[in-house]
């Protein structure tokens, strides 16, 4: 239902916008054809994939994607105009590696109430996340399917969604939050975490495949699974390997029969090769990833998606077995990051925030974390250009085909920042959006403006 849903809607924007795409602003669909009409006026234009700002540019926007950029442009009568007096334009950003579900909600939250309750809390998340200026989100696991078709039917705000669904995972895995009470379990005997699309337990390659063509049936843009030992999770040390190959190449084959991917959460480095062995296509975490693993990456084209995990303010709140996992992570960001930048990988920002809505407040704070290894400009690339390109590998099964995400160009959907400064001498104001981002757009309508 939903992608028919989301395809549907695609369908009718691209009719609202074809008459103004590819024509010059001053044939731009009139007030009756066009809900849409934004003429962002003398802003410097970071595009997302190159270091230059370009000064002096207009930008207007018909519909839902950028229509033209140039010096002065001239607007059609009814357009509105902002002002941007010099004012640094940024993509959107996007975080890929989000849970709307968990990033705000406690754990005893999520225990203590239903689907209802998770989806109004998730619904002030989507709109919070938006807020920040996050535009897009890769969600990498939890009930997200509906809460991406109302965010695109508009009946909440919030960031773009390509949704994984619930992650599946092996008995005993990173996703297994049953109880040892549930065991042993049959095929009937569903925990309510897993009919209410929590996550899914799936063992041996059958029960593998039928999550993931669920998943897909539901429409997740990419597949999910744990394949290590993860830190939040009770019974699977660090150390361990989840799912057998035959598995995981399983669930490959079955993604790619869509069209699209397999990611998969794995810190350790047996994991990480793990997954690279079975065709996984973006590998979550891999803080202890040693270099040789490392240069697979980059043989491989695989993507590293990680996340800025430092024994600092961001650290979770934990209990004893987790710390002691949660340090494994901690002591391999900084070689991790070092060394895949020296070697050429190609790493995605995402923050995994989970059960705080104090972290999630932090976001922005997190992609300028990354100051510590990167330039302002390769973390704003990555969090914008980069990731845009990550999502790519969704091909067909993108929700948004009109055009590209993460770059500020003439055909692009209009999902833009005006920042009240140069996030590229500073990027620290991505981590101040409350008062660095005065204009916040996506898909060519102003959430937020305090230009006036
Ligand atoms: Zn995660």
């Amino acid at each position: 239902m939903r992608i028919f849903s989301r395809i549907l809607s695609a369908t009718a924007t691209l009719a609202i916008t074809a008459a103004t795409s590819t024509s010059a602003i001053a044939q731009g669909s009139g007030p009756d054809g066009s809900p849409n009409a934004v003429l962002i006026r003398g802003a410097s234009i970071f595009t997302g994939c190159s270091p230059d700002l370009i000064e002096g540019q207009d930008v207007f926007v018909a519909g839902n994607l950028i229509s033209k950029i140039g010096p002065d442009l001239e607007p059609p009568e009814f357009a509105t105009v902002i002002e941007a007096d010099g004012r640094v334009l940024i993509p959107g950003l996007i975080d890929a590696h989000w849970h709307g579900v968990f990033a705000t909600a406690s754990i005893g939250q999520l225990m203590s109430t239903n689907e209802g309750y998770w989806n109004l809390l998730t619904s002030v998340a989507q709109r919070d996340t938006l807020y920040r200026g996050f535009t897009t989100v890769r969600d990498t696991a939890g009930p997200m399917f509906d809460i991406a078709r109302a965010t695109d039917e508009g009946l909440i705000e919030g960031p773009r969604v390509f949704p994984s669904g619930p992650a599946i995972s092996q008995t005993a895995g990173h996703m297994d939050f049953r109880t040892t009470k549930d065991v042993p379990a049959t095929p009937d005997k569903l925990n309510p975490f897993e009919t209410s699309d929590m996550f899914y337990i799936a063992d041996g390659v059958p029960e593998v495949l039928k999550r993931v063509r669920e998943n897909l049936m539901q429409g997740a843009t990419q597949i999910k699974l744990m394949a290590g030992g993860g830190v939040t999770s009770s019974y699977d040390p660090i150390h361990t390997m989840q799912y057998t190959k035959a598995e995981l190449e399983a669930a490959v084959e079955q993604a790619e029969n869509w069209g699209t991917y397999v990611l998969t959460h794995a810190i350790n480095d047996e994991a990480v090769n793990h997954s690279i062995d079975a065709g996984v296509k973006s590998v979550e975490h891999g803080h202890m990833s040693t270099r040789e693993t490392l240069q697979r990456f980059v043989d491989n084209d695989v993507w590293l998606s990680m996340q800025p995990f430092l024994d600092d303010v961001d650290a979770p709140a934990l209990n004893e077995f987790q710390k002691a996992k949660y340090k494994f992570v901690t002591d391999g960001t900084d070689f991790v990051y070092k060394t895949a930048k020296e070697l050429g990988v190609k790493i995605a920002f995402g923050t995994d925030t989970l059960f705080s809505a104090d972290l999630a407040r932090r976001q922005g704070a997190q992609l300028a974390k990354l100051q510590r290894w990167f330039t302002p400009y390769e973390a704003l690339k990555m969090a914008t250009c980069d990731n845009a390109e990550l999502l790519k590998l969704s091909g067909p099964l993108t929700p948004y085909p009109m055009g590209p995400l993460g770059v500020i160009e003439e055909g692009a959907y209009a999902d833009m920042i005006l920042v009240d400064g140069n996030p590229l001498e500073n990027l620290d104001l991505v981590g101040d959006p409350e008062n660095s981002f005065d204009i916040i757009m996506k898909d060519g309508v102003i959430y937020k403006n305090t230009v006036d």
